[in-house]
């Protein structure tokens, strides 16, 4: 890992995000996460709040430097966030993770991943979440990647349709922002989030023609990510946002190109928002005008990918023998982990117990 810290450091970038399967299962996490802090680095950590809901473990994160935890909350409601995760208390767990980092001065924000459950009532998550622990400033909304972990192999259980959130994503949007907190959305095409566009994690990157690094440990390891496997379809042609649109994320097929719907809304607005954001210390002042010459001559070296999905990929639903084999043997290591440290095994409906 020390390698890895140090070519992160070296291209210059601003932090590092420990993110998993679950990183608290790792037992080296202090240990990397203090080093990446001593080499300067921003240290986060996304987790289910499982060991952190230990104050033991939350003190020796915030000793090691980590200095943001992102909280993964599903649902407010238990009986959607036990069926999520597959067992019964994680609830309870992630509130204390969340009071146990604030209380060793340890940022908090909220993760969410967008899926069929809970598609209806994320601005209820938002409306508990903020009543009960009122310290949570932001929140970051993944719509869900159908062709990772449990959803690979159920995908007709837990892939929403785009518009199946539009709403309620919207009203928790709004009642953030009223609130005065930010938050961030991915894998949400704008023209499902266009009052909020400055918001999408794509776009914010498109506009500051940003890349970040993700190391897998699996065999995917190293990828540089400067575009998504976003698609786009005719729809997107005539539409206002396309130039600073990710598209529709079509990783595991799980979302209909039929959803998407131009939208003819000013461009600029979008993108001064996104320019003028104090909170992010790499943005370099830049006026509308100057971002426009520089993107413009950016888009004409590498013009985005204009892709029509192949009609010969697998349907959504379909479960492959591969995808199978593989989710069992991620589950099989992951299992291995969490009884090594002593912590219960989310599970599926669809596992044994
Ligand atoms: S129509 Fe296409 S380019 Fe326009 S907002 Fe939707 S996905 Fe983005």
């Amino acid at each position: 890992m020390r390698v890895l810290v140090d070519d992160f450091v070296e291209r210059g970038y601003f932090g590092i995000i420990l993110t998993g399967g679950e990183p608290t299962l790792h037992p080296e996490l202090p240990r990397i996460a203090a080093y990446a802090n001593e080499q300067g680095l921003h240290v986060r950590l996304i987790t289910n709040g499982s060991r952190l809901s230990q104050p033991d473990f939350a003190q020796a994160l915030a000793e090691a430097g980590v200095r943001l935890v992102h909280v993964s909350v599903y649902s407010v409601r238990p009986e959607v966030e036990a069926r999520l995760r597959g067992t019964e208390d994680t609830l309870p767990k992630a509130y204390a993770a969340i009071d146990n980092a604030a209380r060793f001065g340890i940022e908090v924000n909220i993760n969410c991943v967008i899926n069929k459950l809970n598609a209806d009532h994320l601005h209820e998550n938002i409306r508990v979440l903020v009543g009960q622990h009122p310290h949570i400033r932001h929140f970051v909304w993944n719509n869900l990647d159908p062709s990772m972990g449990r959803a690979e192999v159920n995908q007709a259980t837990f892939t929403p349709r785009l518009a199946e959130f539009e709403l309620s994503l919207q009203r928790a949007m709004k009642l953030l922002h009223k609130s005065g907190r930010t938050f961030r959305v991915e894998k949400v095409p704008l023209c499902y989030m266009t009052d909020f566009a400055w918001a999408s994690t794509e776009t914010r990157k498109i506009v500051k023609g940003e890349e970040r690094i993700v190391h897998f440990l699996d065999d995917k390891q190293t990828v540089r990510q400067t575009e998504w496997g976003h698609i786009y379809t005719e729809a997107c042609d005539v539409c206002s946002l396309r130039s600073i649109c990710g598209g529709l994320f079509d990783r595991g097929d799980g979302y209909d190109p039929a959803e998407l719907h131009p939208v003819f809304v000013p461009l600029q607005p979008v993108v001064e928002h996104v320019l003028g954001d104090g909170t992010d210390p790499s943005q370099k002042p830049l006026s509308f005008s100057q971002w426009k010459k520089r993107f413009t001559r950016a888009e004409r070296d590498e013009s985005a990918p204009a892709v029509q999905r192949d009609a010969s990929l697998i349907p959504v639903g379909r479960v492959t023998d591969r995808g199978e084999r593989l989710y069992a043997a991620k589950r099989k290591a992951e299992g291995r982990k969490a009884e090594a440290s002593g912590i219960a095994m989310e599970r599926g409906q669809d596992e044994e117990s």
